[in-house]
């Protein structure tokens, strides 16, 4: 029976780390602030940023939303990007995806000054975290990291098997699993063999989007579970990837969700606003 990672608990005491250092620089006169664009009503996206908004006020940095019409056009949104680049008063500028289907998110996410780019979208960022000298942690990615850091199991040489490879999620994990020396393998929709692959896994990461389809028997005993997915199930339950009833009887350490990852995404995202603000007022420099 596997032991539940607790990821409300790890990523509250990430935002109380980050909260101790928002403290300090309050008492220099700089208070860390995060735009938050969300363009359209939908849902799940009111409540990704409503979350995030939530960890911006616990940890005492300044959110301040943009909320935009579905209508909006690119050349608006990108507009606005470009205000909100040469705002000083902004140090970090995070716009919530999806982007309805006129906007072209990937000319958005370039839009995005590097320097204040807290999702590590950007394509300059997303180098620097290839090469593994990197100022903005992805956060979801960096959030699972901490997850695993926190059973005591040691990633260096171990079997690593990431089922998703989005440049989100999948390709980055993969990333921060090989620089913390685990021996990597990525899975897709294409991949031949997943149940026999997952199965070699000391540490199984689930990015895909479709519930509970890994299920106990393709999870090797004792290992390390880390279930990114967010899926709706018809009665309005939020569910993984990962089958949790049959894969708590054989993983060592499993997440659960909602509790798990989702928690560590946003905590992550906190840390990456304080950076962002103490690159910009000169506490820090960029790498
Ligand atoms: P994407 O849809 O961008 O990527 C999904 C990946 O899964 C693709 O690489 C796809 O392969 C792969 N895939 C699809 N079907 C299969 C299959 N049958 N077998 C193996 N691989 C498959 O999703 P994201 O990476 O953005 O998100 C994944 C999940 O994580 C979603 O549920 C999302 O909601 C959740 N999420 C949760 C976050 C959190 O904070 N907890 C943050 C971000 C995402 P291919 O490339 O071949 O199409």
């Amino acid at each position: 029976m596997a032991v539940i990672i607790d990821g409300k608990q790890i990523s509250a005491s990430v935002k109380d780390e980050v909260r101790k250092e928002v403290e300090q620089l309050n008492q220099q006169g700089i208070c860390p602030c995060l735009a938050v664009v969300i363009v359209g009503d939908d849902p799940a996206s009111r409540v990704y940023v409503n979350n995030k908004k939530k960890a911006c006020a616990y940890t005492g940095m300044e959110s301040r939303e943009y909320a935009l019409s579905g209508e909006t056009s690119e050349e608006e949104l990108l507009k606005l990007v470009e205000e909100l680049n040469r705002d000083n008063s902004v140090n970090g500028i995070l716009v919530q995806l999806p982007l309805p289907k006129q906007i072209d998110e990937t000319k958005i996410l370039h839009a995005i000054s590097p320097a204040k780019d807290v999702d590590a979208f950007h394509p300059v960022n997303v180098g620097k975290i290839m090469v593994g000298d990197y100022d903005f942690l992805p956060c979801t990615p960096a959030g699972c990291m901490e997850l695993i850091r926190s059973t005591g199991v040691s990633v260096e040489g171990k079997s690593c098997v990431v089922v998703g490879r989005s440049n989100i999620v999948g390709k980055p994990m993969a990333m921060l699993l090989l620089h913390a020396n685990g021996t990597v393998t990525i899975c897709h929709s294409k991949t031949r063999n997943l149940a026999e692959i997952c199965r070699q896994a000391d540490i199984l990461i689930a990015a895909v989007g479709k519930a509970k389809m890994i299920t106990g028997d393709m999870i090797k005993e004792g290992a390390v579970v880390i279930d990114v997915g967010m899926n709706r199930l018809p009665n309005g339950k939020l569910c993984g990837d990962v089958d949790f009833e049959s894969a708590k009887e054989k993983a060592g350490f499993i997440t659960p969700v909602p509790g798990g990852v989702g928690p560590m995404t946003i905590a992550t995202l906190m840390k990456n606003t304080l950076t962002a603000a103490k690159v910009q007022h000169g506490l820090k420099e960029l790498k």
